[in-house]
Formats: structure tokens, C-alpha cells, sequence
């Protein structure tokens, strides 16, 4: 129970990695707030929640929308009083060949990727900075750091949210508030899935290339995201944590 007391609030929190984070949470103790744009996925990720014990709470918002942002992190203040845990899990693939990218698919992928982690940090890290402390935990990709070809609205979003994470680190340490980002290899969500069905990726030679034999799952992200939200990594400040099996580090053919 290393999150008991505390309060987090999870963006993507109705599939995939951000779902199982916000499971994560529940399960160390944690009440938990559940963000995204589709309210019946949200509804069954907080039965899930609920389920631990813990209370929940679920609210739509497009991590774009400025306004939206504002209004959803007041109405989990006025619900829980605190926020202690911000986990920026909400994120869309971009998959196309740069010549073939339209502007509107360019901003999709900042506009969600980056500009809503920035408008959700700056959201709850109000109320963070007010209370001294907190912890965010951004989530980013091996994108962040590495060029892959067709991912370049995706890469650029990405990399954004690594230099995003650190210079907000630095800002918001002094005050109390640890800013890290975690990056997940290639790992099996709907998401993933999604691409693999439309034939967009092929899970073969990941593998083939990963020293750890597989893809990641939704679980092997649990674990470090419950460490970087809890005290045990209180001098841990910009770090960029990555999860990949080794994929990321493999030198050889
Ligand atoms: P999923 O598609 O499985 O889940 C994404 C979640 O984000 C959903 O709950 C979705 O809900 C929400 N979301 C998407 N757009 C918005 C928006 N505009 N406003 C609010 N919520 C939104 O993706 P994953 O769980 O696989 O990915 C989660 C994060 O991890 C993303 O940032 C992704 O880039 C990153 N990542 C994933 C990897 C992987 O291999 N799966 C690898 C590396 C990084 P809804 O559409 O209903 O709003």
C-alpha cells in the first residue's frame, strides 16, 4: 500500500497503459481519477478500480481542449481535494510517410501528445506547486530519443514530451513537485494492436531484436510507474526511465 492516502489522476485511463497504471494505483492504495474522451471505457476501468476498495472517479476531457483540461482538474480537486499523482498517459500513433502527412494528422499527434501533457502538467501542477508536492510521471517512447522512419509527427511529439519533462523538472523541483517520464518500448495494447491489425507493424522482428524474447505488457509498466509516483524515488528529478526489454540498447544485427 506504498500510494495510500494519495491521489492520482490518470489521463488515458479508459485502455491500454493508462487503464493498467490507474488499476496499478488502486491496488497500492491510491483513489483514482480516470481521464479520456469516452465515457463507457472510463465507466469500466473505475469498476475495476472500485473493486480494490478505493474510491474513483471518471471524467471526459480531449487533453487538448484547454478549457476542458481546467474544468476536469478543478472538478477532481473539489472531489478529493488534492491531487498528489499525475500520470499523462493519453497519446495517439502517427504512422505515414512525412510526404503523405497532412497538417491536420501533424497536429493531432502534437496537439494530443504534447500540448495535452502540457495543459494537464500545467493544470495540476498548479495545485501541486501550492501544496509542495507531488509527482507527474509523463509518458513517453523509445520516439523520444530514437528515428524510426514514418513516425516523424509522432517522433517530434514525443521527443517534445522528453525535453518537456525535463525542463519542467528542473522548474518544479525546487517547489516540491517531481516531474519524470517513463519510456515503454514497443508493448501490447490496443493500441499496438491496432497497428499491427492494419498492418502498420509487425510484432516479428521486435521480438527477434529484443533481448527480453517478447513485447512489453501493460504490467511490466505498473511496477515503475508505482515506484516514480511513490517516495521511494523522492531524489529522482527528469529522469527518463525506459522499459523496452533491451530493445532500445541492443547493438547487434
Ligand atoms: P491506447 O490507444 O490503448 O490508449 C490511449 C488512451 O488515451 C485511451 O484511453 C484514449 O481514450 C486516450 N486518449 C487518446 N486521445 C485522447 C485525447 N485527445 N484526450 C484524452 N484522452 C485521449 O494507447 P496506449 O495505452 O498504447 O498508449 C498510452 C500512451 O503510451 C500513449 O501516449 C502512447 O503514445 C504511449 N506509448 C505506447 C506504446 C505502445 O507500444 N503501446 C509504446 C510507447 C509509448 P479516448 O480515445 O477515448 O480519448
Amino acid at each position: 500500500m506504498r500510494l495510500a492516502g494519495r491521489v492520482a489522476l490518470v489521463t488515458g485511463a479508459g485502455r491500454g497503459i493508462g487503464r493498467g497504471i490507474a488499476l496499478g494505483y488502486a491496488r497500492e492504495g491510491a483513489d483514482v481519477v480516470l481521464v479520456s474522451r469516452t465515457a463507457s471505457e472510463l465507466e469500466h476501468a473505475a469498476a475495476d478500480v472500485r473493486a480494490t476498495g478505493v474510491r474513483a472517479l471518471t471524467l471526459t476531457a480531449d487533453v487538448r481542449d484547454e478549457a476542458a483540461v481546467e474544468a476536469a482538474v478543478a472538478a477532481a480537486l473539489d472531489h478529493f481535494g488534492q491531487i498528489d499523482v499525475l500520470v499523462n498517459s493519453a497519446g495517439i500513433p502517427m504512422v505515414a510517410a512525412t510526404t503523405e502527412l497532412s497538417l491536420e494528422r501533424w497536429h493531432d499527434a502534437i496537439g494530443i501528445n504534447l500540448t495535452g501533457t502540457f495543459l494537464c502538467c500545467r493544470a495540476v501542477g498548479r495545485a501541486m506547486l501550492a501544496r509542495g508536492r507531488g509527482s507527474i510521471i509523463n509518458i513517453g517512447s523509445l520516439h523520444s530519443f530514437q528515428g524510426i522512419p514514418q513516425r516523424a509527427a509522432y517522433a517530434a511529439s514525443k521527443g517534445g514530451v522528453l525535453q518537456f519533462t525535463r525542463a519542467l523538472a528542473v522548474e518544479w523541483a525546487p517547489h516540491g513537485v517531481r516531474v519524470n517520464m517513463i519510456a515503454p518500448g514497443w508493448i501490447r495494447t490496443p493500441l499496438q494492436d491496432a497497428l499491427v491489425a492494419a498492418g502498420k507493424l509487425d510484432r516479428a522482428p521486435i521480438i527477434a531484436r529484443t533481448p527480453a524474447r517478447r513485447v512489453g505488457e501493460i504490467a511490466d509498466l505498473v511496477g515503475p510507474a508505482v515506484f516514480l509516483a511513490s517516495d521511494e524515488s523522492a531524489f529522482i528529478v527528469g529522469e527518463m526511465m525506459v522499459v523496452d526489454g533491451g530493445w532500445g540498447i541492443y547493438g547487434y544485427i
